[in-house]
């Protein structure tokens, strides 16, 4: 009996270790198991799960977000052409900012790998030009791979360059985008490139894009630096880095832009 309870103790020590995992129970077919499974060997309880306050409008901030943007300061932003200058971007009506067209592109001070990112976007009011050259921006992650914004409603361009578009290496699923005096959402899990010790790949970045809540890229595998010019490779390792949002020479708007750290 006292031999029964402690292989009964080592199985659930077992279980609740390591990696929580219980796929090695479920290969096991019942009638070759030790002994009896009871429910509670099954139930992890440790650590407790983290209590996050949703926001009370889906698509606000949870409790747990790092704010980037509420629509009236620039002070988590700093300009890409100097960074020791603040953001050179317009804010409007204390509720969005504007791209200036020819300021340069802007990021934040702080540098994220994992994340999850909600971001709003909105193209130019006046509509001009086609094709890549109609609300063009992005959202880039660790500073190096490109979510597309551009203005894709009715406008045609090629596939993997249109909103939603992981630049040049993934076209969205279906093309989500409002017109141009609505605000359109970004919801994206971005898990950031691996690199083993002596620098080389370890696992590429994967990007879950949700536009206007429509899944458009799942969980894609990013193929490199998304470069409008050559294929795509990895360049040498790098760490967390910043956001970016890029001036692309048209008004794009932004705002409500938070994050989480995954
Ligand atoms: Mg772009």
């Amino acid at each position: 009996m006292k031999s029964k309870i402690i292989s009964l103790c080592a199985i659930a020590i077992g279980i609740f270790s390591g990696a929580q995992s219980l796929a090695q129970y479920s290969s096991t077919p019942p009638e070759k198991s030790p002994m009896p499974m009871k429910p509670e060997m099954t139930e992890i309880w440790e650590p407790e799960v983290k209590v996050v306050t949703p926001a009370k409008v889906l698509g606000d901030a949870p409790s747990d977000a790092i704010i980037l943007f509420d629509g009236k300061s620039l002070d988590q932003w700093v300009s890409q052409k100097d960074v020791t200058k603040p953001a050179p971007w317009k804010i409007v009506n204390n509720d969005h900012m504007e791209v200036v067209p020819g300021s340069g592109g802007i990021q934040t001070k702080m540098s994220f790998g994992d994340c999850q990112l909600h971001i709003e976007f909105s193209a130019p009011d006046i509509v001009e030009s086609v094709g890549q050259g109609r609300g063009n921006s992005g959202v880039f992650f660790q500073n190096r791979y490109e979510l597309q914004i551009l203005d894709s409603y009715n406008n045609r361009t090629y596939r993997n360059g249109q909103a939603a578009s992981i630049y040049k290496d993934h076209a969205p699923l279906v093309n989500a985008m409002r017109g141009p005096l609505e605000w359109n959402t970004y919801d994206v899990i971005y898990t950031a490139p691996r690199f083993k010790a002596d620098g080389s790949l370890d696992a590429p970045a994967r990007i879950t894009v949700l536009h206007n809540g429509v899944l458009v890229q799942n969980n894609v595998t990013i193929n490199g630096l998304t470069l409008y010019v050559g294929l795509h490779t990895y360049p040498s390792a790098h760490g967390d880095d910043v956001i970016s949002l890029q001036d692309h020479g048209n008004k794009t708007q932004f705002r409500n832009i938070w994050l989480r750290k995954l």
